[in-house]
């Protein structure tokens, strides 16, 4: 199981630095689950200070695909990995959406990850006009497919999926267990096809969707749901710990 919190546009420094403290206090040991936390660039550092030598592992909301370069305000994977990242999410759907991440770029930005040690969280999800025209499936299989085409991975821990369905973000409408479970099935499946059965069902594949300590437990507990990408819950140190323990 592994637990990540998203904590997007939120947090100035001196509120980076409370919540990580709580969250290295509520948390405590979480026991086999991995548990990480993604603050904005500017608080990676400080957070940095915080969970190292605690369980709590660093991730970044985002990467540039180049190394280095003339790319103003973008942030590449040495960058993230020398602060000490060990995740860095790609493809959420509000950089798909606002910022024009396209399928082609997320592939390109999870080889740069992979290539210096950076395990990626790459989202995936449909939106409601594309679940209500029954394209739930095929725009997820889309989205895994070209992102994973020609990635090569050294183990099953090199890199994690995270179905988010995009009606689900920040809304409070959840995904049902059974609507979680259907399409995790669906990429475990795409999963196993390309990277054979011992990978493939050993990749982390997370659930992200108004996940509250309250549905937490229930999605968990689907055979294809391995954790969960936690967003506005992220924020409150004792919500986001209820949300590790449900995965304990
Ligand atoms: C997210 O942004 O990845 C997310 C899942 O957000 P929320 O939990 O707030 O829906």
């Amino acid at each position: 199981m592994l637990v990540a919190g998203n904590w997007k546009m939120h947090t100035n420094r001196e509120e980076a630095i409370q919540l990580a403290q709580a969250v290295v206090a509520e948390v405590g040991d979480p026991g086999p689950v991995q548990v990480a936390v993604c603050p904005p660039f500017v608080n990676l550092e400080v957070v940095r200070q915080i969970v190292e030598h605690t369980p709590i592992h660093l991730g970044a909301q985002h990467m540039h695909e180049e190394v280095a370069g003339a790319y103003t305000g973008e942030v590449s994977a040495p960058m993230l990995k020398a602060v000490g990242c060990r995740y860095v999410i790609l493809g959420h759907s509000e950089r798909r959406q606002y910022f024009g991440e396209t399928d082609a770029a997320v592939n390109r930005k999870i080889k740069r990850a992979l290539q210096y040690g950076l395990i990626p969280i790459v989202c995936v999800g449909e939106t409601l006009e594309e679940r209500q025209a029954g394209k739930a499936a095929t725009v997820v299989e889309r989205q895994v497919s070209a992102a994973l085409d020609g990635v090569a991975l050294p183990s099953a821990e090199a890199l994690v999926i995270a179905y988010e369905p995009v009606w689900a973000i920040g809304t409070g409408h959840t995904a049902t267990p059974a609507q979680a479970q259907e399409m995790h099935a669906l990429i475990r499946h795409l999963l196993v096809k390309q990277y054979g059965e011992e990978v493939g069902r050993a990749l982390h594949i997370l659930y992200g969707g108004s996940v509250k300590p309250s549905n937490a437990a229930d999605l968990f507990a689907q055979p294809d749901v391995d954790g969960g990408l936690i967003g506005g819950a992220s924020l409150k140190a004792a919500d986001f710990a209820a949300i590790v323990q449900a995965a304990c």
